[in-house]
């Protein structure tokens, strides 16, 4: 099976160890899969105030937040309020077209600022964009979801953020998640030292990053904040892999199939034109009522021009 292996890009955000591996030089979103942060892990000190992102707009996609540990509220402009605990995902739709969008905050609580008691003062979470399909016509909406399917086989536990999976042994699970196209999003922590099977489905393409430690594939090593890229996955191809990992260890698959079209960013905008990210530019530093208001106290980003020679 053909394999690529992404590497992050590193940064620090406000204390916050973030790695970026999509977008990733040129290469292409994964399934709608189009851009993944992992942020953290990290601790912060009593006087940290930890991950505070300010109101910021969104065009054509779905902010994806796979919580690991630590707890963040949401806000956003069409009245949602929503902290966001370990296991649980968070996924805001900014709708298609011209009329539509979305701003948010987020920021990290604690048990003595709105988190619940048991809140680390910390983050692990992973988080990703999900471009969605433009000839869709799909109106802004926030989901929350606080209990996915989950199992435990060969040695590690599962939770199935998004889409749909059968096991190995047959077993088949179903998330409750929205989508617009097909995607999986499935979290893997090794309780013991282990081998575990993946399923794949024709198709489809996938990606693997690793969120804590290494896993062994095919007799190599990844590394943390690694993403190992699989190539779209054929009829006559096999369609499972093993992977073996120590205890502790931990990795998120995400697949799905390719989106018909194409993907282009700009700062918190995916389009599959240029006019409509200039458009969304515009509109956000006018305050264009699409984009709404969000009660917070957090700054308002204004949204930098596009960079000349910026390509379709
Ligand atoms: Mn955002």
């Amino acid at each position: 099976m053909h394999t690529q292996i992404l590497e992050p890009r590193l940064a620090d955000v406000g204390g916050i160890p973030i790695a970026r591996l999509l977008p990733n030089k040129g290469k292409q979103p994964i399934a709608a899969w189009c851009f993944l942060d992992h942020a953290g892990p990290a601790e912060f000190g009593e006087e940290e105030a930890g991950m505070q992102v300010g109101r910021h707009p969104h065009i054509n996609l779905q902010t994806f937040s796979w919580m690991i540990d630590g707890e963040v509220l949401h806000k956003d402009s069409i009245g949602n309020e929503q902290v966001i605990s370990k296991n649980q995902v968070n996924v805001m739709t900014a709708g298609t077209g011209a009329e539509q969008g979305i701003s948010h905050t987020e920021q990290s609580v604690f048990p003595d600022s709105g988190g619940s008691q048991h809140a680390w003062r910390g983050m692990n979470m992973v988080q990703l964009w999900i471009a969605l399909p433009l000839d869709q016509k799909i109106e802004r909406n926030f989901h929350h979801y606080p209990k996915l399917p989950e199992w435990t086989e060969d040695g590690a536990e599962f939770v199935l953020a998004t889409g749909r999976y059968t096991t190995a042994t047959g077993a088949h699970y179903e998330a409750p998640t929205i989508q617009y196209s097909k995607l999986i999003g499935l979290d893997v922590n090794f309780i013991e030292d282990a081998t575990v099977t993946l399923t794949l489905e024709a198709g489809c393409e996938y990606g693997i990053l690793m969120v804590v430690g290494d896993i062994e594939y095919q007799g190599n090593t990844y590394h943390q904040d690694d993403l190992i890229r699989f190539a779209v996955i054929n009829e006559d191809d096999e369609k499972s892999i093993q992977i073996t990992a120590k205890k502790g260890n931990r990795f998120f698959l995400l697949g799905g199939e390719p989106l018909k079209q194409k993907v282009l960013l700009w700062w918190n905008f995916v389009s599959d034109n240029k006019e409509d990210i200039e458009q969304a530019i515009i509109d956000w530093n006018n305050h264009h009522p699409r984009f709404g208001d969000v009660d917070s106290d957090l700054r308002r980003l204004a949204a930098p021009a596009l960079p000349e020679g910026f390509h379709e």
